[in-house]
């Protein structure tokens, strides 16, 4: 039988917008000592906008944007989305695109108006023998440093330029990671986008641990590397790309303005999106364990 204070636990943290999937969940925040915090849609709002752009030598930025935003148009992801509406609102309507794929990680590309077009990270561009310049190379390094996400984009065999979209933290997430060293936990930022937006992220919101770079499938390792050197880790996560690591953690929350596929594989659900209505959880959760010994 379950003890009675396990129940007006979860009912509690129902009242506070925290949705607890069985009373047993709460025995699981026992021994916490980390928070591994996804970035985008976690710490930030997720909903970025198109910030720069930047055509290569001789190219017309219209059309840059045109054949990104066509190509974006055909995705879900946060910086697809920017990229296809500040197009639209830049160029008008968008063409279509014929053969979209969407590469879990690194970005998209699909075929628009008999053009092969190729939008995302340099590692993507590479499967396609594309390279930057030295020169849109600094440029990248220089808008990276400012906490843009910078992708590149190339079409029919060149590199036509980068764009680059810009998230907001939510202005909540500090004051949370505040109340995680209060309650002693450490916070970890874990993220697939470059190491200089992540550093800039942690930097404003007071995280010092920091796993960029890191792939979907890979983010589970991380959640598992930290567990095997003793570490007791909560996750907290909102995308398609978390699940897999929101099951792995010893406690996985996720963020109820997210994905099914995330909400589904954690243990709890912050309803309001709120990193504070975490450490809220963690707070109740111990005090409901220790009214039961
Ligand atoms: P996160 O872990 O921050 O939620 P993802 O794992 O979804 O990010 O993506 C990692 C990186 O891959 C992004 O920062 C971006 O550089 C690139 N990427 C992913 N999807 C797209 C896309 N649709 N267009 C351009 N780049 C993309
Ligand atoms: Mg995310």
């Amino acid at each position: 039988a379950t003890p009675t204070a396990l129940l007006v636990g979860t009912g509690r943290g129902a009242q506070m917008g925290v949705l607890i999937k069985g009373p047993e969940i709460l025995e699981a925040t026992r021994g916490v000592d980390t928070v591994v915090l996804d970035k985008t849609g976690t710490v930030t709002t997720g909903t970025m906008s198109l910030a720069d752009v930047v055509p290569a030598d001789g190219v017309d930025r219209d059309e840059l944007l045109r054949l990104a935003g066509a190509v974006e148009n055909a995705s879900e992801h946060p910086i697809a989305r920017a990229i296809a509406d500040g197009a639209a609102a830049a160029v008008g309507a968008l063409p279509g695109v014929e053969s979209f794929a969407n590469v879990e990680g690194k970005g998209v590309q699909g075929v628009v108006d008999g053009t092969a077009v190729v939008v995302g990270r340099e590692t993507l561009l590479a499967d396609w023998s594309q390279y930057l310049t030295d020169d849109l190379a600094a440029r990248k390094r220089e808008l990276e440093g400012q906490g843009r996400s910078v992708v590149a984009v190339a079409a029919d065999g060149r590199v036509l330029g980068l764009v680059s979209v810009a998230d907001k933290v939510k202005p909540t997430s500090a004051e949370a990671i505040a109340q995680f060293r209060n309650l002693g936990l450490t916070p970890v930022l874990l993220t697939g986008d470059n190491t200089a937006v992540a550093e800039q992220i942690a930097g404003e919101v007071g995280i010092e641990k920091v796993f960029a770079k890191v792939m979907p499938a890979d983010k589970v390792d991380v959640v598992a590397r930290l567990q095997a050197e003793g570490r007791v880790v909560a996750m907290v996560g909102d995308g398609i790309n978390d699940a897999a690591a929101l099951a792995q953690a010893d406690l996985g929350l996720a963020m109820g303005t997210g994905t099914d596929v995330a909400i589904e594989a954690a243990d709890i659900t912050l309803v309001r999106g709120d990193l504070r209505s975490a450490a809220d959880a963690i707070r109740l959760s111990r005090r409901t364990l220790s009214t039961i010994k």
